[in-house]
């Protein structure tokens, strides 16, 4: 029987993207879980919203971060040292869509834009978070995103899929490198989850979007939410894995185990 026990207590930690999504679903498990959670995002509005929403029950907060921008991701990691006195996690989630183009129209500036969000914003909060813990001797633990694109080809715009196939790069030597020193990396790859990401449009009718979605999984019937990535990612940023690193949770109800194209 699952334990209700807070698996997050007393920790720290940075959630890129933390103000929408799977990101925002994750920052408000973390902040239940007992964890104090600083949310780095581009979107100021939304990012201060979701914080004050948390903090009457829990330590949240605000820092303005362009994944993309060095100083930025070094300013959140500094924040929650001076704020909190630890870095424990870093989960490093924000993302974009990306142009839905092929290879064969492919801009160069999106590709170079999608990769600068995904591949560099991931490394530079693998780097800063890293740093922050090795030198503190911290047991952290750092979980990227990926997805289903990451693994498969004909799943989503060429850029996109690029990036999430990079990203497991990213993990696999960061996993490497910072296991000796204690610190662990792991990375989820979802399958579709309805979020303002995919679904695109405000006031986009989720059910239907939903029901559009599921349809490459073998798991029939099952819809996967941001609640299930957010499941999945506090597993990893938690205790609980404390003998997993260099792992890609997918979590895709078998998507990528079937060729759907014969199903
Ligand atoms: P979302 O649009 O709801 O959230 C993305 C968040 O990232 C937003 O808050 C946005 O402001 C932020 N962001 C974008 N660019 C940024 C930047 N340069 N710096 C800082 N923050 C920035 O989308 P989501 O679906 O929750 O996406 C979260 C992650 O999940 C992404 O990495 C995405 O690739 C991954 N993912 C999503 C799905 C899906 O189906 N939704 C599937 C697999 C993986």
């Amino acid at each position: 029987m699952a334990s209700n026990k807070p698996k997050l207590e007393g920790k720290v930690a940075i959630i890129t993207g933390g103000a929408s999504g799977i990101g925002e679903t994750t920052t408000r498990l973390f902040a239940a879980h007992g964890a104090s959670v600083i949310i780095a995002d581009i979107n100021d509005s939304l990012g201060h919203l979701v914080a004050a929403s948390i903090s009457p029950h829990g330590r949240c907060s605000f820092i303005h971060c362009d994944v993309r921008n060095e100083l930025h991701l070094a300013a959140a990691v500094d924040h929650a040292i001076t704020t909190y006195g630890l870095l424990d996690i870093m989960f490093s989630n924000a993302g974009i869509a990306g142009p839905i183009t092929g290879v064969l129209d492919l801009d160069p500036a999106d590709l170079d834009h999608t990769l600068a969000v995904h591949v560099r914003g991931t490394a530079l909060a693998i780097k800063h978070a890293g740093r922050a813990m090795v030198a503190a001797g911290t047991r952290g633990s750092i979980i990227c995103h990926a997805s289903v694109s990451g693994i498969q080809g004909g799943f989503a715009p060429v850029a996109y899929m690029t990036s999430k196939h990079a990203i497991l790069g990213l993990l696999k030597e960061a996993a490497a490198e910072l296991g000796g020193k204690g610190v662990r990396v792991n990375c989820v790859s979802p399958y579709l989850v309805a979020t303002p990401l995919v679904c695109g449009v405000p006031g986009a009718d989720v059910a239907k979007v939903e029901k559009l979605l599921c349809t490459g999984a073998i798991l029939k019937g099952a819809v996967l939410r941001a609640d299930d990535v957010a499941t999945a990612v506090l597993f990893l940023a938690s205790d609980d894995s404390a003998f997993i690193s260099g792992h890609n949770l997918v979590i895709d109800g078998g998507a990528t185990v079937v060729n759907t194209t014969l199903a």
